[in-house]
């Protein structure tokens, strides 16, 4: 079993060990109530107290208030309403206090959706303006300084959770102050709290909200300092705990782990330095630029936290790396980890003008203060091997499938890798297949579409830097009328091309084996695969085989397990990509798997069906190419196919 790395501290750390023995200790032994006056409630009192004390230490904010949360999100929250509910108040008086709400673009979701959100509940009615950000991730203080006197309430953040980008907080200070805007002023503290020095006292922030789970603590526990004149209406009220501002029973466990978070800050020895994580940082990036040589980097290092990278490969999904580095035990995550489940550009990278294509394929890596050089150095070493894998991984033989917005298009390669014919290559991915082909060496002999607008003629241009051997037009109408591809022959009937092993002379209807485009009946027996690249289509079909139902197809690993031991037959089939299989073998419960990825399912899909099929047990990272390979089968009519839900990370 590989050891995890986790890089992937902007989203969430680990728990402290001291700050888990604190928060045990406290639910075994210091439970009480702290509103309680008996002794147990005093016990924990005292905790909450000293909790307080240390914050306000640490945050250098011996003055204004600092109370418990039970994260940023409801800091944020907050925050939010105390300064709408200031505003409203101060406009019927007939105060001026500006009317725009001014949030940073590069803000945290949490920010513009709750500021959205209490402007419209409280009928505040001011205008929500995004103060943008340049090239470097920071803010635009020329369009601050323009708008600031307008501004009734600014948020900003201290460092980008995405990026790592550092605000120039004392310029934005100098502006808000220069301009006399009458704006109250929200700080972001999230991802500063640990890497960044504060001195929350000395500035003229109004309200910071700050997390726990970014730092070691569990989640659930956050806190929210507040100036000292800074207005405040409490989001919660109730039993008037933290002095009425926050009612609630506390959340001791939290406290008194965050507790322990904060006294390894104060006490110092447990946490790396600036100059340290640095150096980290610097180690990392070199990794990865010797491992991926055209990458490029999403934010400047010199203006990011030392803890953050922030990349894009081009040519590269961050999908594609992110499945990569987990195959190698190495977790990572493409841009925020709130968005990390869709595949959509990054709304922070956008603002900064990164190109969409770049931006959609962003990677963060991010650490936290409490790394050591060993992790380090066992990091670069996987990052490493994850650029050798990209490059080693095996020459795709046979088949191929591509893939672009619900469309397919098909490569076929001769038995050495050597040749490739292109059949509606969707366009997006041709500069893609192109750099691909150049790598491999090899030669595309012919690229056709199947019918007019498939792609493949459009595509072509990309695909001529490689195909210095073009036989003819890329489209059906010109295409030769047979082309010999290893033992193979390809050969054209209408709009639809015919795959399969030559006879010598010709195809013979019964040698077909594959059917690209829409195909005339007579031509089509049982073993023919056919293989489309319509949208909404199935990709993948056998004519008159009825799709068998889904129900039961999904396994959990101790199922799949008993079933491959039940059955010596059957196979476990790995359907990641190449450079995932190259970084780290898949393997359930001992078993190793045989690997056939997705992309070249189709092509071993007829082999599986010939003869007596044997049960298949499709396996992958996290279960959903496994589902698709599974239910490819079962729509081909084989009725043994089931997959591993949840995939490798759920198998243990
Ligand atoms: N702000 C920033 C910059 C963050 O990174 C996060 C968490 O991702 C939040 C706010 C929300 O924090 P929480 O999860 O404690 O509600």
């Amino acid at each position: 079993m590989i050891i995890e790395l986790y890089l992937d501290a902007n989203a969430t750390s680990a728990v402290l060990p001291a700050a888990a023995a604190a928060a045990n200790a406290t639910m075994q032994d210091c439970f009480g109530n702290p509103s309680s006056s008996h002794a147990a409630g005093l016990r924990a009192k005292a905790l909450l107290d000293a909790t307080r004390a240390a914050a306000r230490r640490v945050l250098g904010a011996a003055r204004g208030r600092v109370m418990f949360t039970s994260g940023a999100t409801e800091g944020i929250q907050t925050a939010v309403l105390s300064a709408l509910c200031a505003v409203r108040e101060r406009r019927l008086r007939g105060i001026s206090c500006g009317d725009l709400l001014l949030v940073g673009a590069t803000e945290h979701k949490a920010v513009p959706e709750s500021l959205a959100h209490w402007n419209r509940l409280l009928g505040t009615g001011l205008e929500l303006r995004t103060l943008p950000v340049d090239a470097d991730g920071r803010h635009r203080l020329d369009l601050l300084r323009e708008l600031a006197p307008r501004a009734a309430f600014v948020c900003t953040m201290a460092a980008n959770n995405e990026t790592g980008i550092v605000s120039d907080l004392d310029g934005i200070a100098a502006v808000l102050r220069d301009t006399a805007s009458p704006a109250l002023w929200m700080v972001d503290c999230v991802q500063a709290l640990g890497k960044l020095p504060l001195a929350l006292d000395r500035t003229r922030i109004d309200y910071a909200p700050f997390s726990g789970h970014k730092l070691y603590a569990p989640k659930g526990i956050g806190m929210l300092y507040v100036r000292e004149d800074a207005p405040y209406t409490p989001l919660m009220c109730g039993g008037g705990q933290e002095g009425g501002q926050r009612s609630g029973t506390e959340n001791m466990a939290g406290i008194a782990a965050l507790g322990a978070v904060l006294g390894a800050l104060e006490a110092g020895g447990t946490f790396r330095s600036h100059a340290g994580l640095l150096a980290c940082r610097d180690r990392l990036a070199a990794a990865l630029r010797q491992a991926f040589p055209d990458l490029v980097w999403n934010a400047p290092l010199a203006h990011a936290l030392p803890t953050t990278l922030n990349f894009s490969v081009p040519g590269r999904s961050s999908k594609e790396l992110l499945d990569l580095f987990d195959a190698a035990g190495v977790r990572v995550s493409a841009g925020s980890a709130c968005s990390a489940a869709k595949t959509a550009p990054s709304h922070v990278l956008d603002a900064m003008g990164v190109p969409p294509a770049r931006s959609a394929a962003a990677v963060r890596m991010s650490f936290g203060p409490l790394v050591d050089d060993a992790f380090v150095d066992a990091a670069c070493a996987r990052i490493l091997d994850c650029g050798r894998a990209l490059t080693a991984a095996s020459a795709p033989a046979g088949l191929q499938q591509l893939e672009d917005g619900g469309a397919s298009g098909w490569l076929l390669f001769d038995p050495a890798g050597r040749e490739c014919i292109a059949i509606d290559p969707p366009l997006a991915l041709a500069p893609r297949i192109a750099a691909d082909l150049r790598a491999r060496s090899c030669r595309l002999t012919a690229c056709f579409d199947t019918s007019p607008g498939a792609g493949g003629a459009d595509a072509l241009g990309e695909l001529m830097a490689v195909a210095p051997g073009w036989p003819g037009r890329p489209t059906a109408a010109g295409a030769p009328e047979s082309i010999a591809l290893g033992q193979d022959l390809l050969v054209r009937n209408g709009n639809a091309f015919l795959l399969g092993r030559t006879d010598g002379a010709g195809l013979p209807g019964h040698a077909v084996r594959f059917v690209f485009g829409v195909m005339p009946h007579e031509a089509l027996i049982a073993a023919t695969v056919l293989c489309c690249h319509r949208m909404g289509e199935p990709a993948v079909s056998r004519p008159g085989a009825d799709a068998l139902p889904e129900d039961g197809m999904h396994l959990d690993a101790a199922a799949a397990h008993a079933l491959l031991e039940a059955n010596p037959d059957a196979l476990l089939v790995d359907v990641r990509e190449p450079p995932e299989h190259a970084a780290g073998a898949a393997r359930l419960r001992g078993r190793a798997a045989q690997h056939v990825p997705l992309s070249q399912l189709a092509g071993q899909a007829a082999a599986w069906l010939d003869g007596a099929a044997r049960p298949l047990v499709f396996v992958c990272r996290s279960g959903n190419r496994s589902a698709r390979a599974a239910r490819l089968l079962r729509g081909l009519g084989h009725a043994q196919a089931w997959h591993v839900s949840g995939g490798l990370a759920l198998a243990g």
